[in-house]
């Protein structure tokens, strides 16, 4: 039998070296502001204009108008969500989960901006009240709605466990979305993205880097609502975890629906203009 070679010795210098400071990659004072008084003030007048009740384990569209916002709601029990978004005009223009956690950090509140893949890159929608907001960051590093994770999905299921579950996001999306498209699920599945978790808690653990989740903090009446920048299809998953808080892509977890509503105001909001897509002329140095 070989064994693992034993870790290299450290340096002699080896805490001069841990102790450099860190610097933010992406420092944002250069980032667009949304202006969100306007956005508020736009809120405030805004009409109803359509509901989606999600069902526990299952995921369902939504279209949201550039312009208008929509707002996730917990209902009946803490519950997490898995939400995926693209320009219902040019599918591969898609949320960007590892861009906006590069540009906001690992979790997003109030003020931050889900942006769309390269080579569009522009704000899809912006993060205009969370009800959690207070929650911040928790002694284990814990905090809501990330965008870290990827989806509960069969796949990992079939590795870790070696068992075929249905019901996990990425099959409630790519259902979903084939629904709504009305096309076969092998060509809705490669739509389907790395998500924002809705509600959901977690981080990594600090002595071992490994990514945790713990019960959400959501009750019902909570909500984190967006203003859509562009025309938007959505697609939200209940997830099978519940509230996350113990297992997930199983059927052992309590799981409660979710409902997402749209909003149409009155009028824009003051000074906002549809954002156009990135500049970049794409000519990569050639
Ligand atoms: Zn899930």
């Amino acid at each position: 039998m070989s064994k693992l070679p034993p870790p290299p010795e450290a340096p002699d210098d080896a805490a001069a070296r841990r102790a450099l400071r860190p610097v933010i990659c992406y420092p944002t004072e250069t980032l667009p502001r949304p202006d969100l008084g306007a956005y508020h003030d736009a809120r405030r007048g805004a009409e109803k204009t359509g509901e989606v009740l999600i069902a526990p384990r299952e995921a369902e569209c939504f279209t949201v108008q550039a312009g208008h916002f929509f707002r996730i709601s917990s209902v009946g029990g803490p519950q997490v969500g898995d939400l995926n978004l693209w320009n219902p005009r040019d599918m591969p223009e898609r949320f960007y989960s590892g861009k906006t956690r590069a540009l906001h950090g690992s979790h997003v509140t109030t003020g931050d901006r889900l942006w769309s893949a390269f080579p569009v890159l522009r704000p899809m929608a912006t993060i205009v009240e969370d009800t959690l907001g207070w929650y911040g960051i928790d002694e284990w590093g814990g905090a809501v709605h990330d965008v870290i994770g990827t989806r509960c999905d069969p796949y990992t299921g079939r590795l870790l466990s070696g068992g075929d579950y249905h019901h996990c996001c990425h099959s409630n999306l790519t259902r979903a979305l084939a629904r709504h498209l009305d096309i076969p699920a092998r060509e809705a599945e490669p739509h389907v993205h790395d998500v924002l978790n809705v509600f959901m808690c977690t981080g990594f653990t600090r002595d071992t880097g490994q990514y945790f989740m713990k019960a959400s903090p959501v009750r019902p009446g909570d909500y984190l609502e967006f203003f859509a920048e562009i025309d938007l299809l959505g697609a939200l998953s209940a997830c099978p975890g519940g509230d996350c808080g113990a297992a997930h892509s199983s059927d052992a977890a309590e799981c409660h629906p979710l409902l997402v509503e749209t909003f149409a105001p009155l009028a824009p909001p003051h000074g906002w203009t549809p954002p156009e897509p990135n500049d970049y002329d794409r000519s990569h140095g050639m």
